[in-house]
């Protein structure tokens, strides 16, 4: 969490010592900063080599963890008389001083869950910057010292992730570290969440009507570009006028119909220059709507045989080895993938769709994704996608996120 903090504030590049032991002035001497998050034992060469780095000018941060040790080194500006960990409970932090450079910009304080070791004391030469109270007490959590050229901060905050989380600690935590190795600050007081340059794009599910694995959900989790991706039912969702709602459907359900309705507002999203994703068994959709299959997918898997047409095929666990087939922007950073995954075969297939992703495997169609055959229309289908060996797969997870970012027209 901590280097996470660091990369994230776009000032460090950082890495991690998981035995410090040993450690020399030479170890340290290419770094402007040491955080110490763990004991060091008094009087150890690890210790004697920090106190020289800090000593010459560099900084240091001494983090909750390193707290709980009985051999807090001497340079920290607190200390604590070790023992056993306090419950976590929300603690209001006051920020006290708010004209230091770590503080500065920053709220008077904050309510945050977390819990302190105990016995938290400053030391003589401190200058504590923020407090909480505690048992009608002012607990020292965060303090500063010089020590010989260098800056050093001890923060007793930070006792699990969920603390760490704290959107004001992890300022804290950024704000600090630059301070300690540069004695100025340029963090932002709160990390604002990164917001895409353009308007955030709206996306609508569609599932149900076929059972899937839950992992199915992690494909959208963590996309910044999408604001809002609400779950519905075909049954409900297309009852009503979705121009100007959203800008892309992903659909991941089996419907076998759709009424009047429905496909009028279906047909509008369509021609208002919206796109669709159709994943894996939405292939099955719409199985008597041939404007559906034939303009818009380009592809339909076949539950029955239909005239000379045999019905479609299924194989799950197969080993698929898929090779990108042309150009384009639903292929970005998507290499030749191999995947365990559910194959199709003997779909209808219009000869005008534009295949994206091409396979040998005898069980399966040769065609594993592709544009729908029409121009007028951003339709995207890709037919891999049955659990997790396709949802964790980093290409399946790029695919169908480049597919989403292009129906929606984010993408050329
Ligand atoms: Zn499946």
């Amino acid at each position: 969490v901590l280097k996470q903090i660091l990369t994230e504030s776009g000032k460090f590049r950082s890495g991690i010592c998981e035995a410090p032991n040993g450690s020399s002035l030479l170890t340290l001497s290419p770094f402007d900063l040491v955080i110490v998050d763990t004991a060091l034992a008094t009087g150890s060469d690890t210790e004697k080599a920090v106190a020289a780095f800090v000593a010459a000018g560099k900084g240091l941060v001494v983090t909750h963890t390193a707290l709980y040790s009985s051999q807090v080194p001497s340079y920290s500006p607190l200390g604590a008389a070790g023992g056993s960990e306090q419950p976590v409970g929300f603690l209001d932090v006051k920020l006290a001083r708010s004209s230091h450079p770590i503080l500065r910009g920053m709220p008077g304080g904050f309510r945050t869950p977390d819990s302190l070791p105990q016995g938290v004391f400053a030391r003589r030469e401190a200058d504590v910057i923020a407090t909480l109270e505690l048992s009608g007490r002012a607990v020292p959590v965060l303090a500063v010292s010089p020590y010989g050229k260098g800056r050093v901060v001890a923060v007793a905050l930070g006792h699990d992730a969920s603390a760490m989380h704290e959107p004001q600690l992890r300022a804290i935590m950024a704000r600090a570290s630059e301070w300690a190795a540069s004695g100025a600050v340029t963090v932002p007081p709160a990390r604002e969440p990164a917001l895409p340059s353009d308007r955030p794009l709206k996306g609508l599910l569609i599932t149900g009507g076929h059972d899937h694995d839950a992992a199915f959900y992690s494909l959208f989790s963590g996309y910044s570009e999408i604001e809002r991706l609400p779950v519905d039912t075909a049954a409900s969702a297309y009852k009503n006028d979705l121009r100007g709602r959203y800008d892309v459907i992903i659909m991941y359900d089996f419907t076998r119909d759709l009424d009047e309705t429905g496909k009028k507002n279906l047909v509008d999203f369509l021609q208002s220059g919206k796109g669709v994703v159709v994943l894996h068994h939405a292939l099955l959709n719409f199985q008597s709507w041939n404007w559906w299959s034939e303009e818009v997918v380009g592809g339909r898997y076949r539950l029955r045989k239909e005239g000379a047409s045999s019905a479609s095929t299924v194989k799950d666990n197969q080993q698929i080895y898929a090779n990108p087939a042309r150009s384009h922007a639903v292929l970005a950073r998507i290499n030749p993938f191999h995947i365990t995954d559910e194959a199709y075969k003997n779909l209808f297939m219009s000869p005008r769709i534009r295949p994206l992703l091409v396979t040998d495997n005898p069980t399966s169609d040769t065609n594993l994704a592709w544009i729908g055959p029409s121009d007028r229309y951003r339709v995207v289908a890709i037919q891999l996608g049955h659990g997790r060996s396709a949802f964790e797969h980093p290409a399946y997870r790029t695919l169908v996120r480049n597919a989403v970012m292009w129906a929606a027209g984010r993408t050329d």
